[in-house]
């Protein structure tokens, strides 16, 4: 809950606009200035007070207590100018609460954590358990001083500026170590605890033999992803209990997944009592991954301990078509999250000023984009984070096909749509869209040029309004000429075709002409070409598409 404080009319009306904007997640408190920021600081995870920063320096200072659970404090000014994280940055969330304050509000965003003021995500931002001198490895990563990066557990990791060697170390592992000098530890949830339990075991009991178990082996407490079990066990109170004194989520599976897991201890008692011969090895092995501690026993209670390997990340993003403010917020934060890029050269200038320092990027020219996809996905599968940028809409003739044909359901994929050229030339020819559409490539080096005329042939036809991507190159000059007689065949000369070059770009350029005048001469490889349908037409230099074929009778 985010608690909103303020005490001028202005403030109050800024107030009211955020609540608008987060129905449910805002509570707004009245009254007394210095008693409603008490109020809301006790009962919120996060503040935002529309009132001067010393008031709320004032106000909040003698609560604050632990920068790790205090709320984080966001102050906006009178004018509504600048959103201020003021305490709990990082632990608090204030950093992000103030970008996104800034975006509701218009409000500019002040950042002053001295890892986020340089775009490097903070050591203790990165969702991961982190211990050790987490300060001062921060502050060698700020002043570009060596850090080296041990991996015993491979995680898809944002990047990081570290190398090999280096006076601080960062570290990431399960296991349980003390955190040398100038060493952070990362502690990634690679553990999963599979526990079996007789009716009313204890919680002391389970609690006692999960932590026995991970302590002998040598485990960190600190990187326990879950406590696994079998369905039928999914309310046994001692197991529920542990679960919440682990701080971890209590995950179950039906005994028929749990008895097809092979497993080093099998018994009868469990195959009994509920129908799968392992309950603690098999729940924990069920997800794959290495049995660390095979089963142990107390007097009512079993478990085992096993490691996951990291899943990498591969995101696919698309970058829209050019222009900077068509790249959209969640592309950016994929750009950003990912340790390694992937991408054509010419696409990677276009976002290179949003990596992070120590992104790797990896950069290959026209043509090689199996080998591209294979390079993503191989990382992927490293376990690291991975982004595959293609312009426009990466899924639409482009690298998201090449690259889920070849990945495997070992890593995660999670896929960013983007503004295709179709679209972005649509938005400025005017309404060609307003109607069924298609899309068609006439490119024929994937593609015999048969099917491709079928299909054009098919969407003549139909009457559908058409797009062409990749309508014409060099070596490729008499498909686009084909395409339109087929299209001309049934629609009139005067049909409005619009031509639009490098769409948002900083060369952009288009034109509204006919079927009868285009000359294909005027069209190259960065431009698209939409041909209207027999209802589309030209309005004031513009290309519109009526909703429908009757639309002087429709209503909106
Ligand atoms: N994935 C891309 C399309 C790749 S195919 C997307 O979704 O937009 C390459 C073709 O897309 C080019 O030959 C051209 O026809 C079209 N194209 C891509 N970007 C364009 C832009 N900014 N302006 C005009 N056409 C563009």
């Amino acid at each position: 809950m985010i608690g909103l404080v303020s005490a001028t009319v202005a403030g109050a009306a800024a107030r009211d606009r955020l609540a608008a904007a987060w129905p449910g997640r805002t509570r707004v408190y009245d009254g007394p200035v210095a008693d409603a920021v008490r109020r809301a600081f006790a009962e919120c995870e996060q503040l935002v007070c529309f009132l001067a920063t010393g008031a709320v320096v004032r106000l909040v200072a003698p609560l604050l207590d632990d920068k790790r659970t205090d709320p984080g404090v966001v102050c906006v000014d009178e004018a509504g100018r600048w959103a201020v994280p003021l305490v709990g940055g990082h632990g608090g969330g204030a950093n992000d609460l103030a970008r996104a304050v800034g975006e509701v509000l218009g409000a500019e965003p002040v950042v002053t954590t001295a890892t986020d003021a340089v775009g490097l995500p903070g050591l203790d931002t990165l969702g991961l358990p982190v211990e050790g001198d987490v300060a001062g490895v921060s502050r060698a990563l700020l002043d570009g001083e060596p850090v080296a990066l041990r991996t015993e557990v491979a995680w898809p990791l944002p990047p990081l500026p570290v190398g090999d060697e280096g006076a601080y170390v960062i570290r990431v592992t399960d296991r349980l170590v003390e955190p040398a000098a100038r060493e952070a530890v990362l502690r990634p949830p690679s553990l999963v605890v599979g526990v079996g339990a007789s009716r009313n075991a204890p919680a002391e009991e389970v609690l006692g033999l999960v932590e026995g178990a991970l302590r002998d082996a040598g485990l960190s407490p600190a990187s326990l992803a879950e406590i696994a079990t079998v369905d039928a066990k999914a309310g046994e109170p001692g197991i529920v209990a542990a679960a919440e004194r682990l701080g971890v989520p209590l995950v179950t599976y039906p005994a028929e997944e749990l008895a097809r897991v092979e497993v080093p201890n099998p018994s009868a008692a469990p195959l009994a009592a509920v129908g799968t011969p392992s309950v603690a090895e098999a729940s924990a092995l069920v997800r794959g991954g290495e049995l660390l501690v095979p089963k142990r026993k107390s007097a009512m209670a079993t478990c085992a301990v096993v490691r996951r390997p990291g899943r990498g990340r591969l995101a696919v993003v698309g970058l829209g078509p050019g222009a900077r403010d068509l790249l959209t917020p969640r592309a950016k934060a994929e750009l950003r999250r990912a340790s390694v890029l992937v991408g054509l050269d010419q696409y990677v200038d276009q976002i290179r000023d949003l990596l992070r320092p120590g992104t790797r990027v990896l950069e290959s020219g026209l043509g090689a984009e199996e080998e591209r996809a294979r390079t993503a996905v191989a990382e992927a599968r490293r376990g690291r984070a991975v982004a595959l940028i293609g312009s426009g809409d990466a899924g639409v003739y482009a690298m998201a096909s090449p690259a889920l044909a070849e990945a495997s359901d070992d890593i995660d994929v999670v896929g960013v749509p983007g503004v295709t050229a179709a679209l972005a030339a649509g938005a400025i020819l005017g309404a060609p869209l307003g109607h069924d559409h298609v899309s068609i490539s006439l490119s024929d080096l994937h593609t015999p040029w048969e099917v491709i005329e079928r299909r054009v042939r098919a969407a003549a036809e139909a009457d559908i309004v058409v797009t062409f991507y990749n309508p014409r190159s060099r070596g490729r000059d008499w498909q686009l000429p084909k395409a339109l007689a087929i299209l001309a065949g049934h629609r009139e000369p005067t049909t409005p075709v619009g031509v639009v070059r490098n769409a948002s770009r900083a060369d952009e350029s288009s034109r509204v002409t006919t079927l009868g005048d285009l000359d294909p001469a005027t069209v190259d490889m960065m431009t698209v070409v939409t041909v209207g349908n027999t209802a589309t037409r030209e309005i004031a230099g513009r290309m519109v598409t009526p909703r429908g074929y009757r639309w002087q009778e429709e209503t909106e």
